[in-house]
């Protein structure tokens, strides 16, 4: 029997309130007397490995009724000990909420990918890292050394209470394969590996970065809109004159200035995606800043936040402020008057914004070329896709309502008459319609769910809540650990 029933949970080690829950699982597993980790690991989670992902860990909602919630609900136990919170603000609220379903219950098994994280050349291994001084204090203070998360983000490479680098340790396996637990100790310091010596300018600029890092841990619950962040950062460079009057990116100041800002650091292990600053498509930064920006790693976000603004704090004011007023160049572009009073100039729009047809299929059905209707879309702020695409957009679009409508793959495939085969690589090339399917599928269950739950209520007026959890098919568990919210409020008042 892998549980934890026949041990006081009072004699369980404390969970410091920084520390990772991969840390405290290895110190669990080192107090347990269990010779296997697999063993601990089915104790804990009931899955033989879930407590070795040192980043991001999974079944949290075994985890916290194996520990009887001594240590907080799962949504606790995720937002102050793994690093998911560092990545939710710059996710949409739905597939954020989609990320914590599959790493409470466990269902997801690529949730690096989900987050974009192979994609996004910033790497998506997160080395274990720790501060000299801290493991020294923690080992004169609490008698043991655990991993702290602020220094595990990507973008920590400095402790702020000591202001010295952090040391990324060197193991015989790359952290994304751990089969065990690894604490900090002393031992490691010795044989780790770390950046070269860091002179002042590379400590203070990395500091500001880390600082900048740790307040993405305290917006939980809340997301940045990717279009109001380009905003944001478009009004800060208009400040700096990076700008046309048009909106559009000034690349010949933009990136040389910021190449110039980042220099110390742009050959750092961890910040390689600096480089990118070479192209003269303008790399990240210019991706995340245009006009139509796409979801990027939040990494990427912070080099672009702390070369823009003084602080923290004039950040959000400033995201907040392009919130409410968007800027004003999108109002004010200089236009032909004779071509915004021709209806096909018009239509075209309409087609592309509001009916989501491909510029082929608009081009076709206003009778202009191809070439004219792209011109006048970029003239009209929009941005088209004009390379060829290996699925028809009237078909694409049939797939995307049927995924809307929460079908199964079988359904979508048989209604659309495609083959599985040719699903899953529209998925694989698609992975926003890929996540929408997941969360369609999660709707579905969710609904069900909820429908049954309520019936049986129905049937059984006035039937307390313990009796009804023993009828077949109450769903009252898969409720109560995936939407807990409606749950509540639905509970018979007994
Ligand atoms: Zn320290």
């Amino acid at each position: 029997m892998h549980d934890l029933f026949d041990i006081d949970i009072s004699q369980l080690p404390t969970m410091f309130p920084n520390e990772t829950l991969y840390s405290w699982c290895g110190r669990y597993h080192q107090l347990s007397g269990n010779n296997l980790v697999t063993a601990t690991n089915l104790q804990l989670f009931a899955s033989r490995y879930a407590g070795l992902s040192h980043d991001i860990p999974n079944y949290i909602n075994n985890f916290v009724d194996r520990t009887r919630n001594v240590f907080g609900t799962a949504e606790e136990i995720i937002s102050k000990h793994s690093l998911l919170p560092f990545y939710l603000p710059f996710l949409n609220q739905e597939k954020a909420t989609y990320i914590i379903h599959g790493i409470r219950t466990g269902s997801h098994i690529h949730t690096k990918y989900l987050l974009g994280l192979p994609a996004s050349r910033v790497g998506a291994n997160h080395p274990l890292k720790v501060c000299k001084e801290c493991i020294n204090e923690q080992e004169h203070n609490f008698g043991v050394c655990y991993w702290s998360l602020q220094h595990q983000l990507p973008s920590s490479w400095i402790c702020h209470k000591h202001y010295l680098p952090l040391f990324s340790i060197k193991t015989t396996q790359t952290p994304v394969h751990l089969r065990e637990w690894i604490l900090p100790n002393k031992k490691y310091l010795n044989s780790s590996t770390f950046i070269p010596t860091l002179n002042s300018k590379q400590i203070s600029k990395l500091d500001r970065i880390s600082r900048f890092g740790e307040k993405t841990l305290l917006l939980l619950n809340s997301t940045f809109n990717p279009i109001t962040l380009s905003h944001c950062y478009q009004l800060a460079l208009h400040k700096r004159g990076m700008l046309t009057e048009q909106g559009n990116l000034r690349l010949s100041l933009y990136l040389p200035d910021l190449k110039d800002y980042y220099k110390d650091i742009s050959t750092l292990p961890g910040f390689q995606i600096l480089q990118s600053l070479d192209c003269t498509t303008g790399g990240f930064a210019a991706v995340i800043s245009r006009k139509k920006p796409k979801v990027n790693h939040p990494l990427k976000h912070l080099l672009l936040i702390s070369y823009l603004f003084k602080d923290w704090d004039s950040f959000i004011t400033s995201y907040n402020k392009a919130s409410n007023t968007p800027p004003t160049w999108k109002i004010h572009k200089s236009q032909d008057h004779t071509k915004t009073n021709n209806p096909l100039y018009k239509s075209l729009y309409d087609k592309l914004c509001n009916k989501h047809l491909s510029i082929r299929e608009s081009a076709n059905q206003l009778g202009i070329s191809v070439t004219t209707a792209v011109v006048w879309a970029k003239e009209q702020g929009i941005d088209v896709n004009t390379r060829p695409k290996t699925i028809g957009s009237i078909k694409l679009k049939e797939i995307t309502n049927l995924v809307k409508s929460c079908e199964d793959k079988k359904e979508i495939c048989s209604k659309s008459k495609i083959s599985l085969v040719s699903l899953n690589r529209i998925f694989r090339y698609n992975t926003e319609l890929h996540d929408l399917w997941r969360y369609s599928q999660f709707s579905k269950q969710r609904d069900a769910a909820r429908t049954s739950f309520l019936n049986i209520l129905e049937q059984n007026p006035g039937v307390p809540v313990k009796y009804i959890r023993k009828i077949p098919g109450n769903n009252y568990m898969w409720l109560y650990r995936h939407d807990k919210t409606w749950l509540k409020n639905n509970l018979p008042m007994l």
